[in-house]
């Protein structure tokens, strides 16, 4: 298996369920730029820099790119020194990120330790995913919006309670698919492909199906 799997889709194609799955299963770290941003935001002592770059967050946009090569770049550096691979959940959103990425993969030598992996959805199904989809309010984990999950009234890792994510209400949503989803994927896409290392599963199926595809093409 290649050590640095980068997973991209739009809102809710099940990229942090399918990052979970192979941190679980393998000796790989899950790096969701998503949630760091999440917890970071729950910091009191943030200082004013980060705190105006986390006001995005709350819109629906992308936060700076300095913020996310912060986070990212060390968390990566660590876990590969710790013998562990990573699983990249949403870090990589725009072209200009791929290429920073790209660069710093070379720069590391690890440009053949890549795979890409693009998970499919429409926009449609991203916005119906995503507004039903609830987060604990504790753990943070996030709880797909599925048949087993429906009656779900609490975490089942911590028993927290469950709300909707701010970001994910039905405004800030659809800001988020114009800014995040397949229209602006598109380009990041071909980036990958181009440079040969894209494969793409359908994102459609449910989680195992998913997974079953997964398992296939990161082996
Ligand atoms: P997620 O949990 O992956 O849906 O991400 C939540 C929010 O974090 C996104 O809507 C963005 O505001 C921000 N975010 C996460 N990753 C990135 C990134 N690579 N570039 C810019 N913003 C990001």
């Amino acid at each position: 298996m290649k050590k640095i799997i980068i997973l991209i889709g739009p809102p809710a194609c099940g990229k942090g369920t399918q990052a979970k799955k192979i941190a679980a299963n393998h000796n790989y770290i899950h790096i969701s730029t998503g949630e760091l941003l999440r917890k970071m935001a729950t910091d009191q002592n943030l200082g004013e820099k980060e705190k105006v770059a986390l006001e995005e967050m709350k819109k629906g946009k992308l936060v700076p790119d300095w913020l996310i090569y912060d986070l990212a770049f060390k968390m990566i550096e660590k876990c590969l020194d710790e013998g562990k691979g990573v699983v990249l959940d949403g870090v990589i959103r725009s072209l200009k990120q791929a290429e920073k990425f790209q660069q710093y993969f070379k720069e590391n030598k690890l440009i053949n330790e890549l795979q890409a992996v693009e998970i499919t959805l429409t926009d449609q199904e991203s916005l119906e995913r995503s507004t039903k989809r609830r987060i604990c309010k504790e753990c943070k984990e996030i709880i797909p919006w599925l048949p087993a999950t429906y009656e779900i009234k609490n975490c089942p890792k911590c028993s927290g309670e469950l709300e909707i994510r701010s970001d994910d209400s039905p405004e800030i949503i659809k800001k988020r698919i114009v800014e995040q989803g397949n229209v602006v994927l598109k380009p990041i896409l071909e980036y990958y492909k181009n440079a040969g290392f894209l494969k793409s599963i359908d994102g459609m199926k449910d989680i195992e199906g998913v997974w079953k595809d997964l398992q296939q093409l990161i082996k």
